[in-house]
């Protein structure tokens, strides 16, 4: 089967398992667990930052960083495709007692000026208070499209003015950065928080970091621990997490260049309405009126494709490391024929 339904399928490379057996190990809740600390301290540093969380998951580094910097009764700004919103089970108000206000666009970024829109006045008993602006870069449900980084410095002088924290989720921020060549440090000194997943296009099985300042992430300890996420000898795993980030960056460039070739593909087939291709790894397709996706599906599984229903009429598909050039090649000639 070629599954193109996540980057999140993949599954350890023999290398990677290698590099995870022969790890030391140690109780992560004392401190002493030497693989999570050096990929904590990897990421900080590559990010130019203080310091950093290891958690169970993309999620739960959210979710911390929302908790850290709101109080109940606040508000968040994001955009109403953000995963913190879609995909979190409702944790910001769960987790939190915060609610949000959501920015509408076409794939996810938004501007300086939408924000400034809205913020609540704070002198208004009415309003809630805005304390935070969270940004997906790459934007999930967007097809993977990126942020400029221009308009994220616009939004951080905003926050500055305003007094507000700056959060974003880069689940897959290294796609961004090798799509646009630039470097982690450039994206540390714009946020207050940033999180980050090993476990989807890096490779890794598990894993997620917040990276911050020493005193948020101080107090993200205390609220990884109330999450129920501080774990014992995670080495194991964290191990995972330093194979990916020491050699599965670069190659994200080979994804990219495998969804551009899928994307061209879908749009050779008459079946397909609309595609939107943000530059990365996800391609998000509209199929033309009267196609129901789930039938879609069932007819690209009998070709040995799997993909995501992403609505009624819309499939999401996600080129990763563990599909091949050969792979990409099948599927493409399969999806331009159908
Ligand atoms: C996958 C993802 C996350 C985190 O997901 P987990 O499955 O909890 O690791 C967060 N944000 C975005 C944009 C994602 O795609």
């Amino acid at each position: 089967m070629i599954d193109l339904r996540s980057d999140t399928v993949t599954k350890p490379s023999a290398g990677m398992l290698d590099f995870m057996m022969n790890t030391g190990v140690g109780d992560m809740v004392f401190g002493e667990d030497p693989a999570v600390n050096e990929l904590e301290a990897m990421a900080a540093d590559m990010f130019g930052m203080e310091a950093a969380l290891y958690c169970p998951s993309g999620t739960m580094t959210n979710q911390i960083a929302i908790n850290v910097h709101t109080r109940p009764g606040d508000e968040v700004i994001c955009s109403h495709m953000a995963h913190i919103y879609l995909f979190e089970g409702g944790g910001v108000a769960f987790n939190s007692g915060a609610s949000v206000a959501l920015i509408q666009s076409e794939n996810g970024t938004f501007s300086a000026e939408d924000v400034r829109q809205h913020i609540n006045n704070p002198d208004d008993p009415h309003k809630a208070y805005t304390r935070l602006v969270e940004i997906e870069n790459t934007v999930n449900r967007g097809a993977g499209a990126c942020w400029d980084f221009n308009e994220m410095v616009r939004i951080r002088e905003l926050c500055d003015q305003r007094h507000l924290g700056y959060h974003l989720d880069g689940a897959r921020l290294f796609n961004a950065l090798v799509k646009d060549g630039m470097k982690p440090e450039e994206y540390g000194t714009l946020f207050d928080s940033i999180s980050i997943c090993l476990s989807k296009g890096l490779g890794a099985p598990v894993g997620s970091l917040l990276i911050g300042n020493r005193d948020f992430i101080r107090q993200g300890a205390r609220v990884r621990k109330l999450f129920g996420g501080a774990m014992r000898q995670a080495g194991y795993i964290a191990a995972a997490g330093i194979y990916a980030l020491k050699n599965n960056v670069e190659r994200l460039a080979d994804d990219h260049r495998n969804a551009a070739a899928i994307a061209e593909a879908l749009k050779q087939n008459s079946l397909t309405e609309k595609v939107n291709y943000g530059g990365t790894n996800i391609v998000i397709f509209t199929l033309r009126p009267g196609m129901k996706a789930s039938d879609y599906l069932e007819k690209i599984r009998a070709r040995g494709i799997l993909a995501l229903k992403t609505g009624e009429r819309s499939i999401r598909m996600v080129t990763h490391l563990d599909v091949s050039d050969a792979q990409i090649r099948e599927a493409c000639d399969i999806l331009a024929t159908l």
